[in-house]
């Protein structure tokens, strides 16, 4: 069996294995894809001392990392489920069981989709879904936020202090969000809010992004917005469907619930990045998430091994 066995290799899978790996113990980090959503980013430019880099790039220094130390690397495996039968049991889509005394869960998200013509062929050129990331690319342009709840919200006042002018979309005939960020949305001039919008489409010059349509439910019209860009809030999904019935107890969201060392409500299986309650998304958050549930699972494997 081994000692630590992480589940994902995105930033905070990688920092886990290499964190774990350095501690002597044996360690194996299973997962479908290298690299997780940075292996889908273009730009990453808040990767503190890289002033810019590619999402291909930081994937292939991670890999290259991870394998630098005595770590069993699988990749193309997808994890089904996980249980406890004296060690912690993970079993993949293959039928093979692995087994660990310890385990940390780092199986990322995904953002939720609207599922609109243009979305998928303009990702990265106009489409975007992170404010933090790639709200800077759009300086002085005009841009649209889609969906009103809180993420949305955030990212329609977050972007109006670099953008020309933010349009909120949403679908429903109010907005979601808190009262004080909506507040504070109405406050300022370059935000316009359109209730009842359901976009049907994200347009193009067959390069980038060049507006979208939108029907307005009350009168089942269509209307186009010229914009340089669309930033999708309508939810971020945990990679945590394999948990479903688990010991680790999840949100009402799919978040794995963890404390401040990483750890999760069941023993000796903690969790970092993405896919938890960690309130902020972003890679050196995850990275750094890795690190801790390492260093708790490897505090957990010390107290565990003399009792
Ligand atoms: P992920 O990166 O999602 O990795 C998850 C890992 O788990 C992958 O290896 C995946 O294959 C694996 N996995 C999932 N389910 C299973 C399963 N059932 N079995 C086995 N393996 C599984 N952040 C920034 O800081 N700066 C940026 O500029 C930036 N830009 C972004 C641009 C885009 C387009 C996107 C989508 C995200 C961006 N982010 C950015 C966010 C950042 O990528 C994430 O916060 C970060 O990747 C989260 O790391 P993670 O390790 O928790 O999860």
């Amino acid at each position: 069996p081994y000692d630590m066995l992480v589940v994902g290799a995105g930033p905070a899978g990688a920092s886990a294995a290499i964190y774990s790996a350095r501690k002597g113990i044996r360690t194996g980090i299973v997962a479908e894809r290298m690299g997780g959503q940075v292996a889908d980013t273009v730009g990453i430019e808040n990767f503190i001392s890289v002033k810019a880099t590619e999402g291909p790039k930081l994937v292939a220094g991670l890999e290259t990392h991870v394998r630098d130390y005595d770590v069993d690397v699988m990749t193309s495996q997808r994890v089904t489920s996980l249980k406890r039968n004296k060690l912690v049991e993970i079993e993949l889509d293959n039928g093979a069981v692995l087994k660990s005394r310890s385990v940390i869960l780092s199986t990322g998200a995904r953002w939720r989709q609207l599922g609109v013509p243009g979305e998928e062929q303009y990702r990265g050129s106009g489409v975007a879904y992170c404010p933090h990331c790639d709200g800077p690319l759009f300086k002085g342009k005009k841009v649209a936020v889609i969906g009103g709840g809180n993420s949305g919200i955030e990212a329609a006042i977050d972007l109006a202090n670099i953008v020309e002018h933010v349009t909120v979309l949403e679908f429903d005939a109010s907005l979601r969000a808190d009262e004080v960020l909506q507040k504070k949305a109405r406050s300022m001039d370059n935000i316009d809010i359109i209730l009842n919008a359901q976009t049907t489409e994200i347009t193009g010059d067959g390069k980038r992004v060049n507006g979208l349509t939108y029907k307005e439910r009350t009168s089942d019209t269509l209307k186009t917005i010229e914009l340089a860009g669309v930033f999708v809030q309508i939810g971020l999904v945990p990679n945590t469907e394999f948990l479903q019935g688990s010991e680790v107890e999840l949100t009402g969201r799919g978040e794995i619930i963890i404390q401040s060392n990483g750890s999760t409500t069941m023993p000796g299986v903690f969790a970092a990045g993405d896919a938890t309650t960690e309130p902020f998304k972003q890679i050196i958050i995850a990275m750094g998430g890795g690190a801790t549930a390492a260093l708790g699972a490897f505090d957990y494997l010390m107290r565990e091994s003399v009792s």
